[in-house]
């Protein structure tokens, strides 16, 4: 695989006007500024909007929903009928929920002057308002797999007249256990249909899915090779695995981190890794499968708005998430896969900007980091920053930041998840050399990319101010002064708020 980053502004000499598509279609394009189409959408709408089927070998960040969304739109359209109660003229798999909720959006967005009748279904919401949509009959019906079965076993849907089936992201249903579920989907649906199969990468199980699938398709492949990692700053920084946390704090002191996706390996790290963040005084999400609905949201609004800068995710939860101007990818762990690391740092260096990713590896990582070396087909420049004992004291502030602000919350109780590891919680417990001396990054240690450092965040500052948990002075009117600042989640993190 060639290493690919996402970029926006790769269009082509085509007009979308060429293309033939609705005039209703081509004002929304214009309303939100798309001049013209990228690669994958003037080679792939003239051929959906004939009806033919299609493999899409693309990667979220190319145009891929409205290559597909356009053309379909354009069909159903053309073909205006009033879809029957319980059933969906055309239906869009999606593996996650950010990713369905994306399409859904785009499809009312173009289609805002063709009146269609769109909807998204998903899991860990409840089921009546979804019913409500499809009891009406759909012209589009974006959905993850798992709620869509549990639709259609409850006969609350009838796939059996719909004509347009699209599978996105083929390659991460596969990662995320789907295929079964969605042979047992593409069974309800009727033999004659058109299909749309897009996949970032065809791994052999993914090529048999699309041979049973797809009739005579019309192949699509995006190519990356003008639009390679080059523009992002890719560094690597070697770390003993506990020093991970304080290493990512003490790079937030930089302020040219102004929107940064950390990843993690599991859900429960995103969440502790966020609580650290925010005990170091770094306003930060997580969002994961773990997290309801409503919380994802939440957290990616807030991380849009510029509310959070940081969001913690795992690879699945921040597929298909497009966020624009994301400064910085850290990879607090590398990925098992090396594929999910060019997945990752493709989330900066978009629409044309410059972006940075560091990668953490510690020790027992360094197969990873080879992998992932071989399948970009380069040398990424690392820093040794194991035996680095700056890290070691500034990690201890930050623990003893986290108790100090646990102390100071009203009432002194927390029932919020715990922020930070509470190792040594009490200050006597605090290890050797925590208190006294002010943190300094080390120069020389920097990593790629990064900023001249600057005095952003002191846990050692904190640190030296006495401890007055009860008092309206020192840390504790800090703290306080901060948690009313904070957005409209009575003051708590969204990381806690959602926990
Ligand atoms: P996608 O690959 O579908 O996730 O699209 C990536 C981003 O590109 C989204 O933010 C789209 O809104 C945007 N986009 C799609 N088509 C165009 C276009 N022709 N011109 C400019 N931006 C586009």
């Amino acid at each position: 695989m060639r290493a690919v980053a996402y970029e926006r502004p790769i269009v082509t000499n085509t007009t979308f006007e060429s293309l033939g598509l609705n005039p209703a279609l081509l004002s929304a394009l214009t309303q939100k500024g798309y001049t013209t189409p990228t690669p994958i959408q003037a080679k792939a709408i003239p051929d959906v909007m004939a009806g033919k089927d299609l493999l899409g070998i693309a990667q979220t960040g190319t145009g891929k929903t409205a290559a597909f969304a356009l053309p379909i739109l354009h069909r159903l359209a053309a073909n205006r009928i009033a879809p029957t109660p319980r059933t969906t003229r055309c239906l869009i798999l999606s593996p996650t929920r950010e990713l369905a909720t994306q399409i859904g959006e785009m499809f009312k967005i173009y289609g805002a002057g063709l009146g269609m009748r769109v909807a998204v279904v998903f899991g860990g919401v409840k089921y009546g308002a979804q019913e409500r949509a499809i009891h009406q009959g759909l012209d589009v019906l974006v959905a993850a797999p798992g709620r869509l079965l549990d639709h259609i076993q409850q006969k609350t849907l009838d796939l059996s007249s719909t004509e347009i089936f699209v599978l996105d992201e083929a390659d991460q249903m596969l990662d995320l256990g789907f295929i079964k579920p969605i042979r047992q989907i593409v069974s309800r649906l009727p033999a004659r249909r058109q299909n749309l199969f897009f996949s970032a990468t065809m791994p052999g199980e993914i090529g048999k899915l699309a041979g049973d699938l797809l009739k005579d398709p019309v192949k699509v492949q995006v190519t990356p090779q003008a639009t390679t990692v080059e523009r992002i700053k890719q560094s690597v920084i070697v770390i003993e695995a506990a020093k991970k946390r304080a290493l990512l704090t003490e790079l937030f002191s930089d302020p040219a981190f102004t929107r940064c996706l950390v990843f993690t390996k599991t859900k429960h790290g995103a969440d502790k890794v966020a609580a650290y963040l925010e005990a170091g005084g770094v306003e930060a999400g997580a969002i994961h499968g773990n997290k309801s609905q409503p919380q994802r949201e939440r957290a990616l609004q807030a991380f849009k708005d510029g509310k959070l800068r940081v969001l913690v995710a795992t690879d699945i939860a921040a597929r298909g998430i497009d966020v624009d101007k994301v400064t910085h990818v850290v990879n607090f762990e590398l990925p098992f896969v090396p594929e999910a690391y060019v997945h990752r740092i493709g989330r900066t260096a978009r629409a044309g900007k410059d972006g940075t990713a560091i990668s953490f590896v510690a020790p027992d990582e360094m197969k990873l980091l080879r992998d992932i070396e071989k399948v970009t087909r380069q040398k990424i420049p690392s820093w040794d920053r194991r035996n680095d004992k700056q890290l070691a004291q500034l990690d201890a502030s930050i623990l003893a930041a986290g108790v100090a602000r646990k102390a100071t919350l009203p009432g002194g109780e927390d029932e919020r998840p715990q922020r930070g590891p509470r190792r040594g919680g009490r200050h006597g417990d605090k290890p050797e050399g925590a208190r006294g001396q002010p943190h300094r990054r080390r120069r020389g240690n920097k990593p790629a990319g990064a900023a001249p450092e600057r005095p952003a965040f002191d846990p050692m500052a904190r640190e030296r101010q006495p401890m007055a948990p009860k008092a309206e002075t020192g840390d504790g009117a800090q703290l306080r002064r901060r948690k009313r600042r904070r957005p409209s989640n009575g003051g708590k993190g969204y990381a806690k708020a959602e926990g």
